[in-house]
């Protein structure tokens, strides 16, 4: 087996905290086993652009709290054809790179297996992404983060629903998938949570929306109440949910969209353990001479599962999350 000497890292599409916990231990590893490092800057755009810094100790002092990348994420429109992967392999051949580690999520690593058929080098994935929609890890890097903040603001906007025993739509990240939805409902004790697993058509759950508040409002009294929409639920967005129900069903409900704080902040301690421990594991990877594989942690033990496994198997919702969530707010009908 070929020695390894000279690795390069990036961090690519919609980034997530604990992305720069992942770069430092990947870094530090990588220099304990006297290995170069280099970051391509911006996504696959740095790839592509021979833009790249060395990274060293200096360059991950003090970043281990840090939200965002130190490296910058971007998409990259010309890495999705031919002519992209092919210069990106000319590029990783012209700087002797022996493996690529990409950070990213589901798109980064589409992006990853292009590039696997222009370019013979090790490549290897670490899941970053607060949307927790990879297969190959329990958890993503960031997600626990993402939930921790849209759970401090929903406490917050629990508050001043109480005071004024309103009704809120709270609308969370997740792009396809109701992870956050599901875990932030849980956690802030939301009254009725719609995400990709509630079974149901958007169209057909207005009747189901409505039952379920006027339910709870004959069983407990008029108070506040909490509904957390996944992102990309509601096919005009969760605004114009809003509107269906004032006009539809007289229901008197304020949209609040969470959106980008969601993937800002310091991440919480768990995304920094894992982030670490996959950094160090996707080194340790590389120097075992792994190739197309995306590092995770499944059931405690750090996992590596081949790139092309990861979104043919979707992960789904534990049912029995989704189960308690609907039966501590199962109000029957008040008749
Ligand atoms: P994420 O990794 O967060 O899912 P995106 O879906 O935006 O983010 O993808 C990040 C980048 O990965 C894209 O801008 C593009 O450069 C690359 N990418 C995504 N899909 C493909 C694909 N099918 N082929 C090649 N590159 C891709």
């Amino acid at each position: 087996m070929k020695k390894l000497q000279r690795l390069a890292i990036l961090t690519s599409g919609g980034d997530a905290p604990g992305m720069n916990a992942a770069i430092r231990a990947a870094v530090l590893t990588a220099k304990h086993h006297s290995i170069e490092i280099i970051g391509f800057l911006h996504g696959y755009n740095g790839l592509l652009k021979a833009d790249y810094q060395m990274l060293g100790e200096a360059q991950v002092q003090d970043i281990i709290h840090r939200g965002g990348t130190i490296l910058k994420s971007a998409r990259c429109a010309e890495f999705k054809t031919q002519q992209g992967q092919i210069q990106a392999a000319r590029v990783l051949d012209k700087l002797a790179i022996d493996c690529l580690i990409v950070i990213g999520g589901d798109g980064s690593f589409k992006g990853a297996r292009a590039l696997s058929q222009q370019w013979n080098g090790q490549i290897i994935g670490i899941p970053g992404t607060i949307d927790n929609d990879l297969a190959g890890s329990d958890n993503t890097i960031g997600f626990a983060t993402a939930v921790d903040t849209a759970v401090n603001a929903i406490d917050k906007i629990r508050d001043t629903a109480n005071a004024f025993e309103r009704i809120f739509l709270v609308e969370v990240m997740g792009r396809e998938s109701g992870y956050i939805a599901m875990s932030v409902a849980i956690a802030t004790a939301a009254e009725q949570v719609l995400t990709f697993e509630s079974h149901q058509l958007p169209s057909e759950q207005i009747d189901s929306i409505v039952n379920h508040i006027t339910n709870a409002q004959a069983n407990r009294g008029v108070s506040s109440y909490i509904i957390v929409v996944a992102e990309n639920l509601w096919p005009k967005g969760t605004l114009d949910l809003a509107n269906v129900l004032s006009q539809q069903a007289n229901i008197d409900c304020q949209p609040c969209i969470l959106g980008h704080i969601q993937r800002g902040g310091s991440p919480v301690y768990q995304d920094r353990i894992l982030a670490t421990k996959l950094g160090v594991a996707a080194i340790e990877a590389a120097l075992d001479g792994a190739h197309y594989v995306m590092m995770g942690e499944v059931s405690n033990t750090i996992t590596a599962t081949a790139l092309d496994k990861l979104p043919m198997s979707q992960k789904h919702i534990d049912e029995f999350m989704f189960n308690a969530q609907q039966s501590i707010f199962e109000f029957h009908d008040y008749k």
